[in-house]
């Protein structure tokens, strides 16, 4: 990666246009106040079930904010069940999305992709953290070393998806990167009756684990092991900030790529 962390809040041209999905939410409101913030793009209207006041325009549907027109990219953080019929709406009418909900399957995030016309970018990153992308290459480095990994998150209880997006992209990289290394651990058929899931969930072979809990925001740990050798890889975001310089960075970059982009290591490259 060659981009500085500062590169990542630098402007870098003209004024874009930046409608919100999920502004009333948690992320959303959060991603309102860096776009405010910034001095390359600004607001042209939220889209929420239960619209906040705010100071700008809040429709209830991406449906109608396409209708309305006026912005350049739509940024959704809603929900696994609503993000797949905006991106719907706002895709076809040559919109550039950049996507933080999680819980799309790679199928489904093609299959939108390719509803836009040509010169359109999908963009979906499982973590906007330069931290946890940096995680998720340290893994991918350490994978081929150690034959064993197992994937521990940890989120607030108001997520709605287990596991997470990061885990979920974390265990499918360490399993492309695995090579020959083979498994000594026990797996499913080692777990009590009344205990069925003790060994986690399998991802791509990888054991994931999700903890839920009051005082956590996100976080995440690898564990490797090899003959006599552990090694642990942690994550934590404590603020919901730790996501925006990341976020500001997908929008600069959509307008220059075009079909479907997975990953923000993808602009921290550029
Ligand atoms: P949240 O606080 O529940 O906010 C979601 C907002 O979206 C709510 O206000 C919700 O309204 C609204 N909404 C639901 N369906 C909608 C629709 N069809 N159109 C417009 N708005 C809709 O959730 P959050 O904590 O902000 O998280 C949002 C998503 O981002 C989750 O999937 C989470 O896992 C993900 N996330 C990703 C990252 C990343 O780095 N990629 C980081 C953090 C979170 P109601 O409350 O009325 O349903």
């Amino acid at each position: 990666m060659t981009a500085s962390p500062a590169a990542a809040t630098e402007p870098s041209g003209a004024m874009i246009r930046v409608a919100i999905a999920g502004s009333s939410g948690r992320m959303g409101q959060a991603v309102a106040e860096a776009v405010a913030a910034a001095d390359d793009m600004e607001i042209a209207c939220g889209i929420d079930l239960h619209p906040a006041d705010a100071a700008y325009s809040v429709h209830r549907t991406v449906a109608e904010a396409v209708d309305a027109g006026g912005f350049d990219v739509l940024v959704d953080f809603t929900q696994p069940d609503a993000v797949a019929g905006n991106l719907a709406c706002a895709l076809p009418a040559g919109i550039d999305c950049v996507v933080g909900t999680t819980g799309l399957a790679a199928d489904e995030l093609e299959r939108l992709a390719a509803l836009a016309p040509a010169g359109t970018c999908l963009f979906y990153a499982p973590n906007f953290t330069t931290g946890a992308v940096l995680m998720m290459e340290f893994a991918k480095a350490a994978a081929p070393y150690f034959p064993e990994a197992e994937v521990i998150e940890m989120h607030h209880c108001n997520k709605k998806d287990a596991p997470s997006g990061t885990a979920l992209r974390t265990a499918q990289m360490i399993a492309a990167a695995r090579g020959g290394a083979v498994s000594q651990a026990p797996g499913r058929e080692t777990e009590v009756p009344g205990a069925e899931g003790a060994r986690g969930a399998l991802v791509d072979g990888v054991p994931v684990h999700s903890v839920r809990s009051m005082g956590f925001v996100a976080s995440q740990e690898v564990v490797f092991g090899s003959l006599g050798q552990t090694l642990t890889l942690r994550h934590d975001s404590w603020d919901r900030g730790s996501y925006m310089p990341g976020v500001l960075l997908g929008i600069r970059s959509v307008g220059s790529r075009e079909g479907l982009v997975v990953g923000l290591e993808n602009f921290m490259d550029a």
